[in-house]
């Protein structure tokens, strides 16, 4: 049985000091209350924690509906089948999606209410990040992109293995890896590094990686994983301007150009954000 975890969005930068956070541990997570999600809109919620928050609880339908003027819509309607409100207090884990079961047909969408912004949520740009790069795993992990599988390890270099299972070989993710981490050798590099027991010798070793190839990804989060570097080039790619430069990581923003659905929904999100 392939283990079910959250993609969690950690606040990795502090200041000056940008470390790694590992996405998969979310065991310092309180759980508050959880709710199912049919077409887009909340169902029923079961609440776990109901004086941690009241009012976030009580007000949850608008926040959604806030979340949901902002991603594209037809696809959060088509995978989205739960909201879970969590927290581990201020900073840290902000948001995080997850496939419910094998098939990768329905996510769940986890949010922190500590780090829910004040204000209007199109005005705040950690936020905005956060959930656009969620979208990304969704976009980049559901079932028309990676179909079940049972293996471990990678097999061959014709179609990577994501923790959701093999990836499709068209699928965004397969063509990604394909070209920015099998040709350039990363993915072994990477896989060595993952092998790592010391959890913490791991993150060293994750963030040697990305100092290394520092050119090559666009925030040091990307470099925790294949997975990860896809939903930070999706952020980049939809929130800056088409780049002029051909870095590696400026060909990972370009990447998306040739697909006209992707196009198509970075012009929906960018004008819902305007
Ligand atoms: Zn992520």
């Amino acid at each position: 049985m392939k283990k079910i975890t959250y993609f969690l969005l950690m606040a990795f930068l502090t200041g000056q000091c940008v470390s790694l956070k590992q996405g998969a541990d979310d065991g310092d997570l309180m759980e508050i209350a959880t709710w199912t999600i049919d077409n887009g809109k909340l169902g029923k919620v079961n609440i776990i924690q109901p004086e941690k928050a009241e009012n976030i609880i009580e007000n949850m339908e608008e926040t959604w509906k806030a979340i949901n003027d902002i991603l594209p819509k037809k696809w959060m309607r088509k995978y989205v089948k739960a909201l879970e409100l969590l927290t581990d207090g201020k900073d840290e884990t902000l948001a995080g999606v997850k496939s419910m079961d094998e098939t990768n047909k329905a996510w769940a969408f986890a949010l922190d209410f500590a780090d829910l912004p004040k204000g209007n949520f199109k005005e705040d740009t950690d936020f905005l990040q956060t959930l656009i790069h969620e979208f990304g795993h969704i976009l980049t992990l559901n079932d028309s992109q990676v179909a079940p599988s049972d293996l471990k390890f990678q097999v061959d270099e014709t179609r990577y293995l994501t923790n959701e299972g093999l990836a499709k070989t068209d699928s965004y993710i397969n063509q990604f890896v394909q070209q920015f981490w099998y040709k350039n050798d990363l993915l072994s590099a990477w896989d060595k590094i993952q092998r790592t027991k010391n959890p913490n010798k791991k993150l060293d070793r994750l963030y040697d990686f990305y100092l290394t190839n520092k050119t090559k990804f666009h925030t040091a989060y990307a470099a925790e994983s294949p997975e990860e570097d896809i939903a930070e080039s999706w952020y980049f790619f939809v929130i800056q301007d088409k780049p002029t430069r051909h870095l590696e990581k400026d060909k990972k923003v370009l990447f998306f150009y040739q697909f006209d659905q992707l196009v198509a929904m970075r012009k929906e999100i960018r004008s819902s954000i305007r």
